[in-house]
């Protein structure tokens, strides 16, 4: 609105300028034809009086005066002497009357007390209103000189040393050019009014399809994201600033979501953690109390069978509130797991045999497929049978009391440790450690580079893991510049100059691992060229893969995002949500992986990978 109001303002001053120049010029035109045309017909007269006036034959004047007089544009027509005195005119009723020297023509002459001279037409010609509403009137003097003929004449003889005799006044009407004008003026007016309306109306157009419709689409796309929709895009195909403005929405909100994914999985992981560990050791003591005193009474009533079977109830439930607090301090990695070596396949039984039941009661039917040569791996086997317990029973409750099938897998897989490998320290030349513990990139501490590109300055936070490039860039990239990678601490160049990558032309960048060679990598935009020669050689490594699938009701595709959320959870009031979240933390910590697959109604598949080592 406030654009079109400008276009038009602008518009209107233009063109009022413009028509300003053009009528005044079309005007002047006009009066200086009416003047040249009222000067001719002054001397016109001069010359035609000249012989009746030197036989001073006035009536002969009067009449010749009179018939030019007649010609319709002429107002007036009238002759005046030296000292003022109106001697002919065609207004008769004039005739003998003074006219004030100091107004209308006399007054260009006599401004200066000199006596007439010789003037130019425009110094001779005055334009007036008689009254102030009429229309304007053009008057020319013209002065009548002294000449030999004149002083030689033999009627009156003029004296010899006065120039000018008297004057010639006409007064032409410029009506016609006064009206001309006035038409010219409103033609210009209307003219000007159309001119602004069909622009503001074109303005309105273009503003409306190549700004309010993107800007409206982003607003509308921003509602969305603010309400938490964050894979909503507005995909626009335009490649001007706007559709580019859209594109980088659209990439935003890609970041935002994944970040958020991340976040959720490690750092409100990690605050649930500090708040399951502290409720757990508050609940340790009191449940160790109980337990005591329920033991104790139990030795006490061996005589009454009713009590005891009650108290034995008491005893039991308590000893599985304890191994509840105690899975929770294990996760919160407060306490210390016990590492030791763990058989997968014997793990995968234990976790069965307690949910023998369970399986029977829902008709599931339970399909094993054991490879006997894994090797032991290392690890807590606590943990990881909690985490096999956790899966069977969120199977069991996918699969429900319509019975189905769960089947177990394992087997031993070779993986090559690019994607895999966590880099755990790096240095830069001098020294100095850039792993960033506060930093997670999916749970994982990241390594910190201060980055330039451009102008542009700022940090850029690595995927930790080895070939995975979710990297977080704090730093926005000009693509025609080159980045160039600083350690935080000393600002000491990471680069290799001397290196470049394979696939592009760009530099690398170096990192030294403590006793595990150099990490490179490429420095261009976009690029994913990694390389750890000391990880490559140490070729592929062995991982104990284990598959958990079930036949159940499937997980819908919103919530595959956050299904290892901590508090998640698709049974409603059944479960707390932990499960997942806890599961994810367990084999983050053993170095491991778990992804899920699912369709919803088809079921869903657990995998987890276990390193060998
Ligand atoms: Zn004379
Ligand atoms: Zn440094
Ligand atoms: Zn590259």
């Amino acid at each position: 609105m406030r654009l079109i109001l400008a276009v038009s303002v602008t518009v209107i001053l233009i063109l009022a300028t413009f028509a300003y120049f053009s009528i005044t010029s079309q005007s002047d035109s006009l009066i200086s034809e009416v003047e040249r045309h009222a000067n001719q017909l002054s001397e016109t007269i001069r010359h035609s009086t000249r012989f009746d006036m030197l036989s001073n034959r006035r009536d002969h004047i009067h009449n010749i005066i009179n018939r030019i007089g007649e010609e319709k544009s002429i107002r007036n027509i009238r002759v005046l002497n030296k000292e003022g005195e109106i001697i002919y005119s065609t207004e008769e009723k004039e005739i003998g009357d003074m006219v004030d020297k100091n107004a209308e023509s006399c007054y260009a002459c006599h401004a200066k007390n000199e006596p007439l001279q010789k003037l130019s037409i425009k110094e001779r010609t005055r334009i007036f209103r008689v009254d102030p509403d009429s229309s304007r009137v053009l008057g020319i003097i013209n002065p009548i000189y002294n000449e030999k003929s004149c002083w030689e004449a033999e009627c009156h003889a003029h004296p010899e040393d006065k120039i000018v005799l008297g004057v010639l006044d006409i007064s032409v009407s410029l009506y016609e050019v006064d009206h001309l004008t006035q038409n010219s003026t409103m033609n210009v007016i209307l003219f000007a009014i159309i001119a602004t309306l069909i622009l503001a109306t074109i303005v309105r157009i273009l503003v409306k399809n190549l700004i309010q419709k993107p800007v409206r689409n982003l607003v509308e796309a921003t509602n969305y994201v603010a309400v938490g929709n964050f894979n909503y895009r507005i995909a626009s195909k335009r490649k001007d600033e706007l559709g580019r403005l859209a594109n980088s929405f659209d990439n935003m909100t890609k970041k935002i979501s994944e970040m958020r994914m991340q976040l959720f999985q490690s750092d409100k992981m990690a605050s649930i953690g500090k708040l399951a560990a502290g409720v757990a050791h508050e609940i340790n003591n009191p449940l160790t109390g109980v337990l005591t005193y329920s033991s104790f009474l139990l030795n006490r009533v061996k005589d009454n069978p009713e009590l005891k079977a009650d108290l034995e109830v008491i005893v039991r439930e308590t000893k599985r509130s304890r191994e509840i607090v105690k899975g929770l301090l294990d996760f919160s990695r407060q306490s210390t797991p016990k590492r030791g070596k763990v058989e997968i396949n014997s793990v995968i039984e234990n976790a069965l045999s307690i949910v023998v039941n369970q399986l029977k009661i829902n008709h599931i039917e339970l399909k094993k497929d054991y490879d006997s040569k894994i090797p032991e791996i290392s690890g807590d086997s606590n943990q990881i049978q909690q985490v096999i317990l956790n899966l069977i029973v969120n199977a069991i409750d996918a699969v429900g009391s319509k019975g189905g099938i769960i089947s177990i897998k394992t087997s031993i897989i070779k993986l090559s440790p690019y994607g895999i490998t966590q880099i755990r320290k790096a240095l830069c030349p001098k020294g100095h450690d850039l792993i960033d513990e506060e930093h997670k990139i999916n749970g994982r501490p990241s390594i910190k580079l201060k980055a330039k590109s451009g102008n542009n300055e700022g940090f850029i936070h690595l995927d930790p893991i080895y070939g995975n490039h979710n990297h977080h860039y704090g730093i926005q990239f000009n693509r025609n510049e080159t980045v160039k990678l600083f350690c935080p601490e000393c600002g000491i160049s990471l680069l290799d100059e001397t290196e470049f990558g394979p696939n592009c032309e760009a530099p690398i960048y170096k990192l030294m691992v403590p006793e595990q060679g150099t990490l490179k990598g490429c420095t261009k935009y976009g690029c994913n060229w990694q390389k750890w020669d000391f990880v490559d050689e140490s070729g592929d490594h062995n991982f104990v893969e284990i598959i958990i699938s079930d036949t159940g009701c499937g997980i819908d595709k919103n919530d595959m995002d956050k299904i290892f959320d901590p508090f998640f959870s698709t049974k409603g009031q059944k479960g707390t949500g932990l499960g997942l979240s806890v599961i994810w933390g367990i084999v983050d910590n053993h170095r491991g992986k778990i992804s899920v697959d699912s369709e919803v109604g088809k079921g869903t598949t657990f995998k987890i990978h276990l390193p060998e080592v």
